[in-house]
């Protein structure tokens, strides 16, 4: 009985994290990614999954990278990936992380695609930001997640900008103690507006990660008065009705593309970060017991 209702929960959930993932296979993501490139976008493909603590796990899926920056070049799609340190392996060491994103990077550059290092939760950031950069001095086409939510940001991020880093601006999706992070909403979001402005003062070719209008609104007007290259990022299956309108005025979007059966995690980040997709979750269930 335990059993059955979990695959029914399951099965429900699937439901609603459907818009925001390309399905389970490679082929899925690279049909989402072609759809985006369609409607004006870049793509940014992820692999679902994270804390792989197994050689035999990260090895697996730095081959699924390697084919799929092959596939994107063969399909002519435009955009890149995206990737977490500790699927390159970051839970073992930072040396066989560094070298597996190597490898990955390695490929992508020779496929002319982009590859963003995702940020994780704070114990993983001084080690990311170590990768990157020293990634970055033989990998042009390399950019790092920063997160507003850290209060070690400001910093984190000035350092970046001196080594010419580019950047992607996101709010943080991991839980985090009040001594390392800035827990409300509002200071979260004062943070990332000063962040904004130090983007487009001090960097260039950085990407604004986020959904909020206000946000975006900041960065379009301060794009007024900054001969800035940048370009919004949002998340597959997230304000679809503000990316079209955004690109007829002008600006630059990628869509982000996670694809993999690992899609659980993945999708309570993003449940929780709107109440209302709670209550769909609710009212979806309710409904389908309707019948
Ligand atoms: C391209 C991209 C890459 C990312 N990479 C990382 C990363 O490397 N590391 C990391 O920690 N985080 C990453 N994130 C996630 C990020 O940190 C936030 O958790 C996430 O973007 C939600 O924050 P927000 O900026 O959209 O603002 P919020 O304050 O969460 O949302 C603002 C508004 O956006 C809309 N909205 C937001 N989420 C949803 C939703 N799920 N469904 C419907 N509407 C919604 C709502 O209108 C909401 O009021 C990434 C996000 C994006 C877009």
């Amino acid at each position: 009985m335990a059993t059955h209702e979990s695959t029914l929960i399951e099965k429900f959930l699937f439901r609603i994290a459907k818009q925001w993932i390309a399905g389970d296979t490679m082929e899925e993501a690279l049909r989402s990614a072609r759809d985006a490139n369609k409607r004006g976008m870049d793509a940014i493909i992820n692999k679902l999954g994270e804390h792989m603590v197994s050689k035999d796990q990260v090895s697996d899926t730095v081959s699924e990278y390697l084919t799929l920056v092959s596939n994107l070049r063969r399909a002519k799609i435009s955009g890149g990936i995206s990737v977490k340190p500790t699927q390159a392996g970051l839970s073992k060491s930072l040396e066989y992380c560094a070298e597996n994103l190597e490898k990955i990077i390695e490929k992508a550059s020779a496929s002319q695609s982009f590859v963003w290092i995702d940020m994780e939760s704070s114990e993983y950031t001084d080690e990311t930001i170590k990768i990157y950069l020293e990634l970055f001095e033989r990998y042009e086409r390399l950019g790092i997640a920063v997160q507003a939510n850290l209060k070690r940001t400001e910093q984190d991020l000035k350092m970046l900008l001196e080594h010419g880093a580019k950047v992607r601006l996101v709010k943080g999706a991991y839980r985090e103690s009040k001594k390392t992070a800035y827990k409300t909403r509002h200071e979260v979001d004062e943070n990332y507006k000063k962040l904004v402005k130090t983007l487009f003062s001090d960097g260039n070719e950085f990407a604004i990660a986020t959904h909020d209008s206000r946000m975006i609104e900041l960065a379009t007007s301060l794009s007024k008065n900054h001969e800035k290259k940048f370009e919004f990022q949002m998340l597959k299956g997230i304000r679809d009705e503000l990316k079209p309108l955004l690109i007829k005025g002008g600006f630059a979007i990628s869509e982000y593309i996670p694809y993999g059966t690992n899609w659980l995690p993945y999708s309570i980040r993003r449940l929780k970060e709107r109440k209302r997709n709670i209550l769909l979750l609710g009212s979806s269930f309710l409904h389908s017991h309707r019948v």
